[in-house]
């Protein structure tokens, strides 16, 4: 494979080119890991998208919201829009709750739209990072916005708040004690906080769980990155298609001010520092896992065990050879 050509190809926004190099940064193969990497440097950052993390638990609504928001934002806004995926059941047992792109079905056939089913890993730091690579290759493929979905579980919130400018929280409609159903964690990373399903018999209790909300976000401790009014709750209705323009002013006038007053660069600039952390650590852990590495820990272990070598000096000395233990 060339890696230049991809690259080139890439930029002119060809949809095949950057499904095979999602392909490729999805691969566990080593030799496709070397070949990821210098796709992704040959492509360099200089084209930006705004990156949109978007959580809700299973059935509150997220593929009919992005469906509908998706295809507000490529025919009312005239925008180009990626849609990933971070599925941690995916991660775990190979199911997924999240499905695959036949769920916005409207929205995959849309030229302007690009839609990528999560991909399945064994656990759910390696599919961070492939994701976040993707989103990578997305905005050099020209997309105006990523939008990162994952499901209301825990975990993955916290690493595709880690990848995103923005992070949208979706909610359905529901009874006043309820609100603390949602962890304060993940409240607290929320922007924008949606309530869906604000129609027909739900559209009372929608309009009252939205005042809930905005009452607890008054609450809450202001974070700098914020403009007054911020974050904010609103109601939509992505079947019946109603609120969405509404949230993407929010979006937009959020992350204006954010670029005005330097917090989107700030938080780029961190994010970059924990994938940096997070690659590191991973390299060192896959260094543990080749052949010799396995079978030096094996034999100092034993060592270790018959009182022979101390713990702290055999650790000692096989850190200092894992560099030559290859991989
Ligand atoms: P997901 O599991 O979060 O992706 O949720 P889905 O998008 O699959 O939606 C779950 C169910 O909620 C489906 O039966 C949808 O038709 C329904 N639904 C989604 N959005 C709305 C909405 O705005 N209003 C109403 N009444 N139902 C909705």
């Amino acid at each position: 494979m060339n890696i230049t050509d991809m690259a080139e190809r890439i930029k002119r926004g060809e949809r095949r080119a950057l499904a095979r190099a999602i392909t490729l940064v999805e691969s566990g193969r080593a030799d496709h890991r070397v070949q990821a990497t210098e796709l992704l440097a040959a492509l360099g950052t200089d084209r930006e998208a705004l990156r949109i993390g978007l959580s809700g638990t299973p059935g509150v609504g997220k593929s009919t919201f992005i469906e509908s928001f998706g295809l507000m934002l490529t025919q009312q806004q005239g925008l180009r829009v990626a849609v990933l995926a971070v599925d941690p059941s995916s991660a775990r047992s190979g199911g997924s709750i999240l499905g695959d792109k036949t769920r916005m079905d409207l929205l995959s056939r849309d030229p302007n739209a690009f839609i990528r089913p999560s991909p399945s890993q064994t656990h759910l730091g390696g599919v961070a990072q492939r994701t976040r690579e993707a989103v990578a290759l997305c905005e050099a493929a020209g997309f105006d916005v990523v939008l990162i979905e994952t499901v209301g579980v825990g975990q993955s919130e916290t690493v595709v708040a880690q990848m995103s400018d923005l992070f949208l929280l979706l909610l359905a409609p529901a009874g006043g004690d309820e609100l603390q159903g949602v962890k304060r964690g993940i409240m607290e990373m929320a922007d924008v906080i949606v309530i869906n399903k604000a129609d027909g018999d739900l559209k009372a209790t929608a309009t009252r769980t939205q005042a809930d909300y905005a009452g607890a976000l008054r609450l809450m401790r202001k974070r700098p990155q914020d403009p007054d009014g911020y974050p904010c709750a609103m109601t939509v209705s992505a079947l019946e298609q109603r609120g969405l323009p509404e949230v993407w002013d929010s979006l937009k006038e959020l992350s204006d001010w954010r670029l005005q007053a330097g917090f989107w660069d700030a938080t780029r600039s961190r994010q970059a520092r924990y994938w940096f952390d997070d690659a590191v650590r991973t390299a060192l852990l896959a260094q543990l896992e080749t052949p010799q590495a396995k079978a030096a820990l094996a034999a100092l272990g034993d060592a270790v065990a018959q009182g022979a070598q101390e713990p702290a000096a055999a650790a000692a000395a096989f850190v200092r050879d894992l560099q030559t233990y290859g991989g």
